[in-house]
Parts: C-alpha cells; structure tokens; sequence
C-alpha cells in the first residue's frame, strides 16, 4: 500500500499550481491537499477550498482575495502575506510543499517547507536563484528531498538516475528559443509584451513567458541545474531545440548523450515530481516521433540575447549576485509588461544594475534579503532615469 501524501500547493491558482491540481485529481486516493495559497483567480481558489476542504489557506496581498473568500468557517485557518506563507509552508503534519509561486517571494516559504522537514517539489527556480546554496544546505541539513518541477530539471534528475557522478561530462539544457529565436536586435526593439506573451510551445505564467523570450529563463534554470546536481555551470551548455521534445539531455565522459523526451506537458514533470520515486501513466499525451517529423538543434544567439550571458557572469561572481540578477530581472519584466520600457532594455536594466554590486564574503538569509531589495531599488532608479518611456 502506498501512503498518501499530505501536500500544501502555493500558487494554486496559476499555471503551475492548476495542473498540480489535475494531478492531485488523476489520483485522489495518493494525495491530500491541507493547504493552499493564491493571490489571484479567487474564484478558482474558492473551487479548491470546497473541493479540497484544506486546513489553512494563506491568501496574498491582493485587496480582493479576501472579500472573494469571504468568512472561512472553522477548522480552515486563514493566514495572510510573506508569514502567512512561511506559516502554511511549515503546516505540522504535511509530507509535500508544492511551491508555485513565482519570483523570490517564493524563497522563504521554500526555507521554511524545509525547515519544518517537509519535502519539497519546487517550481519556483528563482528560489534556488536567489539562495541556492542555502537552499542545498538546508535540505542536506534536514534529510528532506528537494525535486524540481522544471521540466528541463525534471529531464536531467531522469538521465542521471543511478549514475556515477563522476562520468557526468555536461548538462545540456534544452530551451525552446520563445517566440523571437531568429529575430534581429533592431526586430527586437518593437516588439511588445503581447507578442512576447505569445509563446510557441508552452503555455504559462506572465513572468515565465517573457523570461522565455528574453533567455533569461535559461539563465536562471542554469544557476537551477547547478544548483540541484553540484555541477560547474561552465559544464552546464544550452542548446536551442524549438519543438521542444527533448527537454535536457546528459553527455557522458565517454561521449554517449542520455536525453528525456516527451510531449511537451507540464503535468508530466508534476507527476513526477509529485509521485517520486512512482512512475504512474499520466493526463500526458503519448509522445507520437513518426508524427513530429523533425527535431532540430541551434546554437542560442547569445549577442542578441543578452540574458544568458548575463546568468553566467552572475553566477561567476557568485555571492548575492545571483539573487541581484534575479530581483533586476522581476522589476524589469514587469516594467516591460506594463508598457514602460523596451523589450531590449530588460537586459540592459539587469546588466546595470549587477554592475558596481559587491559580491559580499557572508550569505545568509538577511543578506540575501537585502541584496534583493537594494537591487530593486536600484533597477527602479535605473529605469526612471534612462529608460522610462512614460
Ligand atoms: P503564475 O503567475 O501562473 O502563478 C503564480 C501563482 O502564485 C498564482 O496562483 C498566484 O496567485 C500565486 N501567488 C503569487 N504571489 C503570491 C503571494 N504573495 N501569496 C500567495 N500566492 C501568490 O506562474 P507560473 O507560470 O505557474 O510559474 C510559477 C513558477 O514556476 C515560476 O517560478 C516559474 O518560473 C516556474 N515554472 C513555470 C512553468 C510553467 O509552465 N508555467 C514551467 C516551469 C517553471
Ligand atoms: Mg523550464
């Protein structure tokens, strides 16, 4: 008989968060929800609340959530803002945190999940970002298992199952090249977040997508992969794979390349990450390759792109680094989205703002935290002063 696992999903109302959700409903008798936690599409969460009857919800700082709410009744336990999250994160009695929020935000409720010994199955790459290394030393500290859901991450953790780590060459990260791949600088300047917001292959989250068009999300899924399995990101390469059937590969020391491929589907990482070390059939549609026809390979354009580059000279300087590249990245996407700057001044904002920023000797939480908001200060300033079309 296997267990059910007892999990808590934040950011259950969004991209990530409602497919866990359709897992979690492939197989009801595996997983019990007891908590859950979202800032926006209330009336979904509302669904959730009833369907799932969790012990508490953590709802965010938006006005209206808690009017959409309404009075929860008793035993459900409503808590509120970054504590309310730290406090749903560490709920006594579960197995799994599923965190799907995005941003650093999600950073303390993934230290938290950890900290009270709970399992993570983590969406939110900029947690490990912004605090990687305290997030890997946690989770080796407390014996609790950390599992991507990252589909390029959720490749790598399959072709490196049972391996020796020693006979690891390089990690070689898919990426789809979002909906610019083979524009120009100059094509990149007009281009605006609608186009952005319209991606290929995947459909997601805001911030994701336009992290997709940028490479930015590659960058961060490097510092991710390197994180996760201790390899050097000079051994960590990207190639771009436009159908995205492949979603990472592993080169080995003798030359053979192991890949994962599947349709593209973000409930099939979920599954696995959620059913871990389960293999279950899944919502995913079979993988058909007569079908596909071609799978094609580029090298990425890292000149036009200038994020990826921006990721590795980061995590070079290493320290809070990361974490500055991280909170520069979310001021300017979201300036970008609101209309306020230019799609190629997002990794200008980014470039800027890491730059003159000390790396700093000590990291720990407080650091961390304060590297993020000083960053955001200053790619707010940088913005208003060189960039603000308004
Ligand atoms: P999203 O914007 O669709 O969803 C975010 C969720 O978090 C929403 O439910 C939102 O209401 C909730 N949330 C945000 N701030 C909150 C707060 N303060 N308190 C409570 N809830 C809050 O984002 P997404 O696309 O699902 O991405 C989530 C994470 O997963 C990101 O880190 C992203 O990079 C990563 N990711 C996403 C995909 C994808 O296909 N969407 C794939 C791989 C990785
Ligand atoms: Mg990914």
């Amino acid at each position: 008989m296997i267990k059910q696992k007892k999990i808590i999903i934040l950011g259950s109302t969004g991209s990530i968060g409602s497919q866990t959700v359709e897992v979690v409903n492939k197989y009801p008798k595996l997983f019990k929800v007891v908590g859950l936690a979202a800032n926006s599409r209330f009336d979904l969460l509302l669904g959730q609340i009833k369907k799932f009857q969790p012990k508490m919800i953590c709802i965010g700082p938006d006005p209206t959530g808690i009017s959409a709410i309404d009075h929860p009744q008793a035993p459900l336990k409503l808590v509120r803002g970054p504590g309310g999250l730290k406090q749903l994160a560490s709920l006594p009695g579960a197995d799994l945190v599923v965190n799907a929020l995005v941003g650093a935000a999600g950073m303390d409720p993934t230290l938290a999940a950890i900290s009270a010994g709970h399992d993570v199955a983590l969406a939110n790459k900029e947690t490990l970002v912004a605090g990687g290394q305290l997030v890997m030393q946690a989770v080796k500290r407390k014996k609790v298992r950390l599992l991507p859901i990252d589909s390029e991450h959720v490749a790598l953790h399959q072709c490196l199952e049972g391996r020796d780590p020693a006979t690891v060459k390089n990690l070689i990260l898919t990426a789809s090249g979002g909906p610019f791949r083979s524009y120009s600088s100059k094509q990149l300047h007009s281009v605006k977040a609608r186009h952005a917001l319209n991606h290929p292959t995947w459909s997601m989250g805001k911030k994701v997508t336009i992290d997709s068009a940028t490479l930015m999300n590659k960058g961060l899924e490097m510092i991710e992969a390197h994180h996760l399995f201790g390899i050097p990101p000079e051994r960590i390469k990207v190639v771009i794979h436009p159908e995205s059937i492949i979603h990472s590969m592993v080169e080995f020391c003798d030359g053979s390349i192991i890949a994962q491929l599947s349709t593209p589907d973000m409930r099939l990482p979920i599954q696995y990450a959620l059913t871990y070390p389960q293999r279950l059939p899944s919502l995913v549609k079979d993988c058909r390759l007569d079908e596909q026809g071609e799978l094609t390979f580029h090298k990425p354009d890292r000149m036009t792109f200038k994020c990826l580059d921006l990721a590795y000279r980061a995590i070079a300087r290493n320290g809070i680094i990361p974490a500055v590249m991280n909170a520069a990245n979310e001021v300017a996407v979201e300036y970008f989205l609101d209309g306020r700057i230019v799609f190629m001044d997002i990794p200008a904002v980014i470039e800027k703002t890491m730059s003159g920023f000390p790396a700093g000797r000590r990291i720990d939480i407080a650091n961390i935290t304060k590297a993020d908001s000083l960053a955001r200060t200053k790619a707010e300033k940088i913005i208003t002063t060189s960039f603000n079309k308004k």
